[in-house]
């Protein structure tokens, strides 16, 4: 039930299992790839015609495309398929009942980005190996968790009385997630919209804006799309203005380029800002203050005044779109190691290296982390840095792009690659 004016939080939290679930993993993934093979053979085909984007008033179309639509009656979803998975299933039959729930959902995401014309006709194929632990097949008490493979038969049992993140762990346990070496929790708590659920800060880079949280990890979100059209329009502006020179009449051109330049800007800025808080709601984010100078050095003050352009409209546009809170302190953040706190000298190339306690790190992780630990308030401490950052740096898995897979655990060495990487020709 929604209640009126406030909203869920939810929280992911992972630890590591020796347990063998290869087999089961594989069958959870065979389940699922099965469960998306039968909703697809029951989608039906709708020819409608194509509404081009940039259709000219008056002119007809004679484009037609396929619309899908996914079976939806009851009946089919939970007793026919039900009971064809369940035939080829020897597990504990509720994960029958969460595959069918995962695959609509990705078949549900497939059909978005069909419709925008990002995905082709095929079926999605289930890649990775991991499986939904609804609630009804695992139980938590006092820091003990048991969950069910195969009833009254097999478990896996974690004692999580020790895990960081348990007394922190507020709210409903929800579903979990098994992986090979990973169990994920999630916890939802109902939460006042007035307090954001979330709060991430950002290092703005030329090339990116990079934050670091202890559930998502090291997140990246992609700049050089904006880069690339300042690129773009300085080159034309510089074959003009020598054009310019011998035909004066050229002049008026310049400054229509200049108003393409911010307006093809200011698109890659909205569908970038619109993505952000898409992909993390109830979250507010926090900027450094803008007068941040030592990335740069002095021959690259023009870029650098692009970049800052660049950065306050991604600011005030995520201001509206989900929430900005107040600036952060850009001092020493990435000269600060951000595990022992030590000062170094400014990093000169992509890794950060501390000369106290011999951390080696992207410097733009660094610099994220520090930016973390100021907006919570929280102090420089290696222990709390090796578990929680050092964490994720051992994961170093690749992610293949489901968006309903756990993006938990995953995302630091190889950030959650680029929230939002703007097209541009
Ligand atoms: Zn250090």
């Amino acid at each position: 039930m929604e209640v009126s004016g406030s909203s869920y939080r939810v929280r992911a939290y992972s630890v590591r299992h020796e347990y063998d679930v290869t087999e089961f993993l594989e069958a959870y993934r065979s389940l699922l790839q099965s469960a998306v093979d039968e909703i697809w053979a029951r989608i039906r085909w709708i020819e409608k015609p194509a509404e081009p984007k940039h259709g000219v008033p008056g002119v007809r179309y004679t484009a037609r495309r396929l619309i899908p639509i996914l079976p939806k009656d009851g009946s089919f979803k939970h007793h026919e398929l039900r009971e064809k998975l369940k035939e080829a299933w020897p597990h504990a039959v509720h994960y029958v009942d969460s595959a069918i729930k995962l695959a609509y959902s990705i078949l549900r995401s497939w059909r978005r980005n069909y419709l925008k014309g990002d995905r082709g006709r095929e079926k999605p194929r289930v890649r990775r190996r991991f499986a939904r632990v609804k609630e009804t097949l695992y139980v938590l008490r006092d820091g003990r968790l048991r969950i069910t493979l195969d009833a009254r038969e097999r478990y896996l049992e974690f004692d999580l009385r020790n895990a960081w993140f348990w007394k922190r762990a507020k709210g409903e346990p929800g579903e979990l997630i098994v992986r090979e070496d990973s169990l994920i929790l999630t916890f939802r708590e109902i939460c006042n919209k007035e307090e954001p659920a979330k709060r991430l800060a950002w290092d703005s880079n030329e090339a990116s804006l990079d934050a670091f949280d202890p559930e998502l990890g090291w997140v990246r979100v992609d700049l050089r799309g904006l880069y690339h059209i300042h690129r773009v329009y300085e080159q034309k502006r510089r074959r003009l203005q020598e054009l310019a020179s011998r035909k004066p009449s050229l002049r008026g051109v310049l400054g229509k380029y200049a108003d393409r330049e911010r307006n093809r800007v200011m698109d890659a800025a909205h569908k970038l800002t619109t993505e952000l808080a898409r992909r993390f709601p109830e979250t507010e984010h926090r900027f450094e203050r803008l007068e941040k100078g030592e990335m740069f050095n002095g021959g690259r003050a023009h870029n650098r005044r692009l970049a800052k352009a660049d950065w306050s409209m991604v600011r005030s546009m995520l201001a509206y779109k989900a929430g900005v809170g107040e600036p952060l302190d850009p001092r020493n953040s990435t000269r600060r190691c951000s595990r022992c706190g030590g000062m170094n000298k400014a990093p000169k190339g992509a890794v950060f290296e501390c000369g106290s306690c011999g951390l080696r790190v992207d410097r733009q992780l660094n610099a994220a982390v520090n930016l973390y630990l100021q907006m919570e308030g929280l102090p420089h401490d290696p222990r709390w840095f090796d578990r929680v950052v050092g964490g994720f740096a051992l994961t170093g898995e690749e992610r293949d792009g489901n968006p309903d897979e756990p993006s938990r655990g995953s995302s630091v060495v190889i950030p959650q690659s680029c929230v939002c990487r703007s097209k541009t020709t």
